[in-house]
């Protein structure tokens, strides 16, 4: 498991591992948000919502054992699940067939998301679907929360004015939704470049599968996945803070990509890290 401290403007910290048709799962704090569930850990399972991108199974498979870890550490809140809408009626079957092998009530609650669609989830937050390129149906999130703005045609009131407004009834702010992060693992190029949200998100979290000449940018493309050299005049041009990119080919060695990424990131003087073990290789 990989942790990466203060991730983006907002200081996050992320802990997860992601292998590219092995395993991707990935939580986030201090939301309490889990991204995926092709592994379960401590901290994933304690997450308010897991969102989910794809019926992949390095992406779901161990959904169970992530309940099971909840109902074991007594656990009351149910889990909210996020759901892409074209994958959420076999999504239900999954549950229920899960729910029958153990003859228990899973504690999830399910909300299905259609692209383009926003949801508001615990912790007063909210996300926004994103229809990847992918060989199955997926999702990228862009999850933000909403804060209250001072109206603009009020600023240069001082306080009592405003305290005064407010006393005879009126309102001061609007709301305005900022964003918190980008989550877009699985898909193509084309699908992650389509939206312009990813490219200014303060802390996107996003795939790049290959990294060498063993795969091709046009292979990549047809596998439904991002090789690093399509990838990075787009990161040039990102708006953001921080990227983290995850999914890496297993072909690819942890000490390779981090020397590679720290290459990267110098070459275009942003923050650009890859998320991979400490050790030199794979151990699994
Ligand atoms: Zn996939």
């Amino acid at each position: 498991m990989e942790t990466f401290g203060d991730a983006g403007a907002h200081s996050v910290s992320v802990e997860g591992f992601s292998v590219g048709g092995w395993q991707t799962a990935l939580t986030l704090k201090p939301w309490a948000m889990s991204l995926d569930a092709g592994l379960a850990f401590r901290n994933h399972a304690r997450a308010q919502t897991l969102l989910v991108s794809h019926a992949h199974f390095d992406h779901i498979g161990a959904l169970g054992t992530m309940l099971t870890m909840r109902v074991m550490s007594q656990m009351r809140q149910p889990l909210c699940i996020v759901v892409p809408e074209p994958i959420a009626a076999a999504f239900h079957q999954l549950l229920g067939a899960l729910s029958a092998l153990i003859d228990l009530p899973l504690p999830v609650e399910v909300l299905t998301i259609s692209a383009g669609q926003r949801l508001t989830l615990p912790g007063l937050r909210w996300v926004r679907a994103y229809p990847l390129t992918h060989r199955v149906p997926c999702f990228g999130y862009v999850v933000g929360r909403e804060v209250r703005k001072l109206k603009p045609e009020l600023k240069g009131c001082v306080r009592e004015e405003l305290s005064a407004l407010r006393g005879a009834g009126h309102e001061v702010t609007l709301p305005e939704d900022v964003v918190d992060f980008a989550y877009a693992t699985d898909t193509t190029f084309a699908g992650l470049s389509q939206h312009h949200a990813f490219g200014g998100a303060p802390l996107l979290i996003c795939e790049c599968t290959f990294w060498d000449k063993r795969v091709s940018p046009s292979q990549a493309d047809v596998a439904g996945h991002v090789h690093i050299e399509t990838l990075k005049p787009w990161l040039s041009a990102f708006t953001g803070d921080a990227v983290l990119l995850i999914h890496p080919s297993q072909r690819h060695a942890p000490h390779w990509l981090r020397a590679r990424c720290a290459e990267l990131a110098a070459e275009l003087g942003r923050d650009v890290r890859v998320l991979v073990p400490s050790t030199a290789q794979w151990r699994f």
